[in-house]
């Protein structure tokens, strides 16, 4: 899976960097993505753990 983020739905919450800090970092207030190919199957929790929903996996 590859991973990305919108940045302009990312609120900053950092659910994602909490769940998953090798694929996601905070970047003062925007998630950004340090690792972008994914086959993990957390991801998809991280995923759908996000409040806005900025988090895109593409297989
Ligand atoms: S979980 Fe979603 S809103 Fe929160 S920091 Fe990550 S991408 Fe942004």
């Amino acid at each position: 899976m590859k991973i990305s983020i919108d940045e302009e739905k990312c609120i900053g919450c950092g659910t994602c960097e909490v769940m998953c800090p090798e694929f996601f970092k905070m970047e003062g207030d925007i998630a950004k993505v340090v690792n972008e190919l994914c086959d993990k199957e957390n991801i998809k929790e991280t995923i759908e753990s996000c409040p806005v929903g900025a988090i895109i996996g593409r297989n």
